[in-house]
């Protein structure tokens, strides 16, 4: 998330709203039921900040979270599949707003990151404070090590909504009627329990349930790609010396791949490729092309603890909310390739807030809920541009060349403005939005260093 993104609580026009003693037939009542289908972070975003907002109003909300899934658990049955990287801005938000993360549930060492390509690596600083990274683990982590330096992102997120007063129900949801214009959900073919709203935070990774399309209001399931993961096991001495506080990043010309990155966790390495369409072998010919097994240390052997091909959302519903009913995180919109923690903090906040200060009406969601949801879509376009720039400074060597000697010179020059390297790293790893990256990365200066690193290679061949 970049720092405009912050979702505004809009109390004036809730306290105009009561003044004015309008009444709402789908404002949430006292003892209103909401349920949230999936308990990943969005799931557990959403509870969080709407029965925060519930107590200032002095208003009782029932909240229960539906997911089978149990986040102490290490292997799949844990995990959410995640290279698990976030910004220290999103940390700092999260403390704003009363969610401290432990050091048990993010680790704060990494300070660099090394770009590898195959005309030659190099390392970029941070570039500021508010663009330094952390990482975090999504379940209980890789197979086989359970509780090992660490605790579950998504365990910890679920705990502060129950500690705010949200039930977990461990069961998985399979299909949702309107009964009197009200949601009904249904779980192992019985009825549970009626709500005055139904959040959908189910992801895209829990395959083809089909229960918000089948509810006939117009929303399909987003647009994916397959991606990979895998989690390499080292001795920390390794880890620390080999890796050091740095994710190693590697644009290379591989078909359907757009980038990975490798990001150091202690005593395992994530291993995170994103691309379209990668498949069983990916994660196999990725680690022995050449300039990885560079990277990769060549004395120890290692083991693949975990690996899956997760999907990614890369393009949003058109029809996210009904009456009584939005569709959130990755389910919904979503940020390309990178910060989906970011966009979970965001939507599920804007999604209770608009809940909570407004109502559940489909207006409502159109009015509060949409401007958020559409201004990722929007940001997402310039994302779109820029890994196709991306895809060709990769692709072609001479730019390959010229990306990495303007870099280079960047990062030597104390005094210089860094641009194409803070172009570089918020793409990947960082959090501002698409749109600033790319008023950047075609700005005047960055053309002219390029220029400049074009007209060198004419003299140097000449
Ligand atoms: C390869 C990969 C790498 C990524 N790396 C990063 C990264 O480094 N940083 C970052 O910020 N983001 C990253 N992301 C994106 C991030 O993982 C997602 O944006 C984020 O998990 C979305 O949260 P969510 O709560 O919307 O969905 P999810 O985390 O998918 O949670 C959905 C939950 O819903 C539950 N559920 C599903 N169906 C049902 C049902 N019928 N009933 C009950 N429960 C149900 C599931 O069990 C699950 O727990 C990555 C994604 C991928 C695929």
């Amino acid at each position: 998330m970049s720092p405009e993104d912050h979702p505004k609580t809009d109390f004036a026009a809730y306290v105009a709203k009561q003044a004015l003693a309008e009444s709402h037939p789908y404002a949430l009542d006292d003892d209103a039921r909401i349920a949230v289908v999936g308990g990943g972070p969005t799931g557990s975003f959403f509870s969080i900040f709407a029965l925060k907002l519930a107590k200032m109003l002095d208003k009782k909300l029932n909240i229960t979270i539906y997911d089978p899934k149990n986040f102490t658990k290490d292997g799949p049955a844990g995990c959410n599949k995640c290279a698990g990287i976030i910004s220290e801005l999103l940390v700092q938000t999260l403390a704003v707003e009363g969610i401290n993360l432990p050091d048990s549930v993010v680790w704060k060492g990494i300070n660099s990151y090394q770009l590898h390509t195959t005309k030659g690596s190099v390392s970029i600083a941070t570039p500021s404070f508010e663009n330094t990274i952390a990482a975090v683990y999504r379940g209980g982590g890789p197979k086989g090590i359970i509780g090992e330096h660490k605790e579950s992102f998504d365990d910890f997120l679920m705990g502060q909504a129950i500690k705010e007063g949200a039930e977990h129900v461990p069961r998985k949801i399979q299909r949702i009627e309107y009964e009197n214009g009200k949601p009904v959900l249904f779980s192992q073919g019985g009825e549970i329990e009626q709500a005055d709203l139904v959040v959908g935070a189910v992801g895209v990774n829990s395959g083809k349930s089909g229960i918000f399309p089948d509810m006939g209001f117009g929303y399909e399931e987003p647009q994916t790609v397959k991606a990979a993961i895998t989690e390499i096991s080292f001795d920390e001495e390794i880890i620390t010396e080999h890796f050091g506080n740095s994710v190693h990043l590697f644009l290379l010309p591989i078909k359907n791949l757009k980038f990975a990155a490798m990001i150091p966790k202690v005593t395992y390495l994530t291993l995170c490729i994103l691309g379209h369409d990668l498949n069983a072998d990916t994660v196999r010919d990725f680690l022995a092309y050449p300039v990885v097994k560079e990277v990769l240390p060549k004395s120890v052997g290692y083991k693949l603890n975990c690996r899956c091909l997760p999907k990614m959302n890369i393009r949003a519903p058109k029809v996210p909310f009904t009456d009584r009913v939005v569709m959130c995180g990755d389910a919904g919109s979503t940020r390309l390739f990178k910060d989906g923690l970011g966009a979970a903090y965001i939507m599920g906040k804007a999604a209770a807030n608009t809940a909570v200060l407004h109502g559940v009406s489909k207006q409502d969601f159109q009015e509060h809920y949409y401007p958020v949801y559409k201004n990722i879509i929007v940001d997402n376009q310039f994302g779109n541009y820029l890994y196709f720039l991306a895809d060709l400074y990769k692709n072609y060597g001479l730019l390959t060349r010229w990306m990495l000697q303007i870099v280079r010179e960047e990062q030597s020059d104390p005094e210089d403005p860094k641009r194409l390297s803070s172009v570089l790293w918020n793409m990947f790893t960082g959090n501002e939005r698409f749109k600033n990256i790319f008023a950047t990365a075609v700005s005047l200066p960055v053309r002219f260093d390029l220029w400049k690193a074009f007209a060198r290679t004419l003299v140097i061949r000449r």
